[in-house]
């Protein structure tokens, strides 16, 4: 990091239109596009007609929530934001019930980076900002789905009021799966060339192919999400948040991570069993049950394990490793609730194990694949 450029900003908004404005390929976003041109242009892409009609329907839907949502700067994107600011109000409505203060001055926003990750910080005049890259909400759909993917369905029933969709967590017949399942490793690998090479997940494959799995692939990614929001939630209601030196600190340098802000690991974990019981709290509003609450935390963790194996990080000055902060959580549910934990603990843990196999198995193919991608394009960071 150098120290020719630093950065000032005088407010949220002002930090958030320069993120948008050093973006090098700019996207359209949602509310703009014509959805019909779009869906001409993709056609070729999806294999199933009827889910390209129902795919397209949905994007006419989310246009128009994009066009009615309430944004920060005209330059963000809908729907980051539209996930962030559900989170949000959930986490909100869960203090509420639960006696805890938030300020409600708290501006939201999405950055256009590939970065897996979110932060918190303070503005000069005391307004606080939380974000969220979109590479994190692209890398823990992607991973959601692969995950996902090696479950079977035990039954499928749907009936007059509701439908139940039961998944076999025997971990017998996942590791028969995770052996069977071809398709699945070449996603997973697919996601990881995506994300570090290319850096836009939306590149992906994925995107063009219904999700079978739906019912447990978004209890993963939905549940991940709003652990990282309330995470920086927690940072506020737990006073961390660094005074005015420290947040001109961070904005040092064009391509630095800005949110490496020195923290100490205790604050990381304090956070985490914060963040850690919001989440919980919010298995009433979404049906997941603890468990389905619980695995969604336990592939967070899980995800974020991958990417410091890719990099060849454990832990650093600011963040503990995502294997420490998992064994923190698993200690703390256990001594919260001894009773309830133990199962959900035992049945959780298949998670890990999926995604580890994954990377074991296909690690020699992905170091592979990204050094002769780097041998023969030459990246230019300007
Ligand atoms: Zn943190």
């Amino acid at each position: 990091m150098s120290n020719n450029n630093i950065r000032y900003f005088d407010n949220p908004y002002e930090y958030l239109k320069w993120e948008y404005s050093r973006q090098k390929n700019k996207k359209l976003d949602l509310k703009n596009l014509n959805i019909d041109i779009l869906f001409s242009l993709i056609k070729n892409e999806y294999d199933d007609i009827e889910f390209y009609e129902k795919d397209k329907d949905l994007f006419k839907k989310l246009k128009e929530i994009a066009i009615n949502l309430d944004i920060p700067i005209t330059e963000q994107d809908s729907s980051g934001y539209f996930i962030l600011k559900r989170h949000s109000e959930n986490i909100i409505k869960i203090g509420d019930k639960n006696n805890i203060a938030i300020p409600n001055d708290i501006v939201l926003g999405t950055l256009p980076l590939n970065y897996l990750d979110a932060f918190t910080c303070v503005f000069p005049q005391g307004q606080r900002l939380i974000a969220l890259s979109e590479g994190l909400l692209l890398f823990l759909y992607s991973m959601g789905r692969v995950v996902s993917s090696f479950f079977s369905k035990i039954n499928d029933d749907i009936n007059r009021y509701k439908s139940y969709v039961t998944f076999d967590f025997n971990s017998d017949s996942i590791n028969k799966n995770l052996k069977m399942n071809k398709k699945g490793h070449e996603h997973f690998l697919e996601t990881l060339i995506v994300y570090f090479a290319y850096e836009n997940l939306s590149f992906s494959k994925i995107y063009y192919k219904e999700d079978a799995n739906i019912n447990l692939s978004a209890v993963l990614w939905d549940t991940a999400e709003l652990f990282i929001v309330a995470h920086e939630y927690s940072h506020i209601i737990l006073g961390h948040l660094p005074e005015e030196k420290d947040f001109i600190r961070r904005f040092l340098d064009d391509d630095s991570m800005l949110y490496q802000i020195v923290r100490n690991w205790s604050e990381e974990f304090s956070a985490d069993s914060l963040a850690f019981q919001l989440t919980m709290a919010n298995n009433q509003n979404t049906g997941y049950g603890l468990f389905g609450c619980y695995l969604g935390i336990e592939f967070l963790f899980a995800c974020l394990d991958i990417i410091e194996k890719v990099y060849n990080i454990e832990f650093t000055e600011t963040h503990p490793s995502a294997q420490m902060r998992i064994e923190n959580l698993r200690r703390y549910f256990k001594n919260t609730l001894p009773e309830t934990s133990q199962n959900i603990l035992k049945g959780s843990r298949i998670i890990q194990e999926i995604i580890t196999t994954l990377w074991d198995s296909n690690k020699d193919n992905f170091n592979y694949t990204i050094n002769h991608i780097f041998k023969n394009i030459n990246f230019k960071k300007d």
